[in-house]
């Protein structure tokens, strides 16, 4: 569960020195908010139980019950991790930015009243910008 003790007590500095070396496309989505092509990421097509957490500091964002098939290309969510998530105005000027609260990674962007959930929120995040931790992982 506490994955993250790293955070706890100790400067922002060390915390960066835990935070995963991203490859250079890794680096193009989570530092420079690039969009990684649709129907290419991992987990677009993942339905198994389990936590999605960020690829760079690890904090868990998503969970697999809010995980829904919105036809779009990416991983969609209608409800993330309480406190997980951060919202920003996009610099388009129309788009709502999402990014991990704890380390500001780049995960996506959110729309809000589409209707495609009873939630009607859609949080479309880049699958390389999450790693998932199944379910059964978790329990030893
Ligand atoms: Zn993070």
């Amino acid at each position: 569960m506490n994955s993250l003790q790293f955070v706890d007590n100790e400067g922002e500095k060390t915390a960066e020195e835990n935070y995963k070396k991203l490859t250079n496309e890794e680096e193009r989505v989570i530092v420079f908010k690039g969009t990684e092509q649709p129907f290419t990421g991992l987990f677009n097509d993942n339905w198994r139980h389990g936590t999605y957490v960020c690829k760079r500091c690890g904090a868990k964002l998503y969970r697999s019950e809010n995980k829904f098939e919105a036809g779009c290309g990416w991983p969609s969510f209608d409800d993330e991790i309480p406190g997980a998530v951060k919202r920003s105005p996009d610099p388009d000027g129309i788009r709502i930015e999402i990014s991990c609260a704890n380390c500001n990674a780049h995960l996506g962007h959110v729309f809000l009243g589409e209707g495609l959930t009873p939630k009607s929120v859609r949080h479309c995040v880049n699958s390389i910008s999450m790693d998932f931790v199944p379910d059964e992982k978790q329990t030893h």
